[in-house]
């Protein structure tokens, strides 16, 4: 299974907005597969050659109902400076959230589904989310809470919010009070 940039639903889809179902355990081949197919699409849209060539979005984040699926996962691709953060994670809920806000600067965030469009939103800047992660590192598939903060932070709760029929565009704001500007 290869993900192209048709294959991403665009702003107008009902299916953005519908509350994505959860994941029955034990993960079926067909869901992790999926997984690991929008894990590629992220990876091939950050090499520009490849990106050029299939004509890929660059993206750090990709949720299944921006696929056509209405099931509560999403793949995250993040290249930091020591380290590459990348998993799908099955049934995510964020458990805790800082009381400190932060967003994402110069033009703020974007999404594969919203094209041409970009705008600050305020995040929490440290939430603890629990769920069933896929590592593509070791092929493991493990259930447990994990910590976030910064921009990974801004990337996971944006895609959470897809799982819940809620776009950034419906978040933007110029009221940023005392956040923290992330870059
Ligand atoms: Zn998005």
């Amino acid at each position: 299974m290869m993900i192209c940039n048709d294959d991403i639903i665009k702003n107008g889809n009902e299916i953005l907005r519908r509350k994505a179902d959860k994941i029955e355990m034990p993960l079926s081949k067909k869901d992790l597969n999926t997984g690991k197919a929008m894990l590629r699409y992220l990876k091939m849209s950050q090499d520009d050659k490849k990106a050029e060539k299939y004509k890929l979005r660059p993206g750090v984040g990709l949720a299944a109902p921006q696929i056509n699926i209405s099931k509560r996962f999403f793949a995250v691709y993040i290249q930091e400076e020591k380290e590459i953060i990348q998993f799908v994670v099955y049934n995510p809920e964020i458990i805790a959230e800082s009381v400190q806000m932060i967003y994402l600067g110069g033009n703020g965030e974007g999404c594969l589904s919203i094209p041409n469009k970009s705008g600050k939103v305020l995040r929490h800047k440290k939430i603890k989310i629990r769920g069933t992660w896929y590592n593509p590192n070791d092929e493991s598939i493990v259930e447990e809470t994990r910590t976030f903060s910064e921009y990974p932070a801004i990337v996971l709760q944006h895609e959470n919010d897809h799982l819940n029929g809620i776009l950034f565009t419906d978040k933007i704001t110029t009221n940023l009070g005392d956040a923290e500007e992330i870059c």
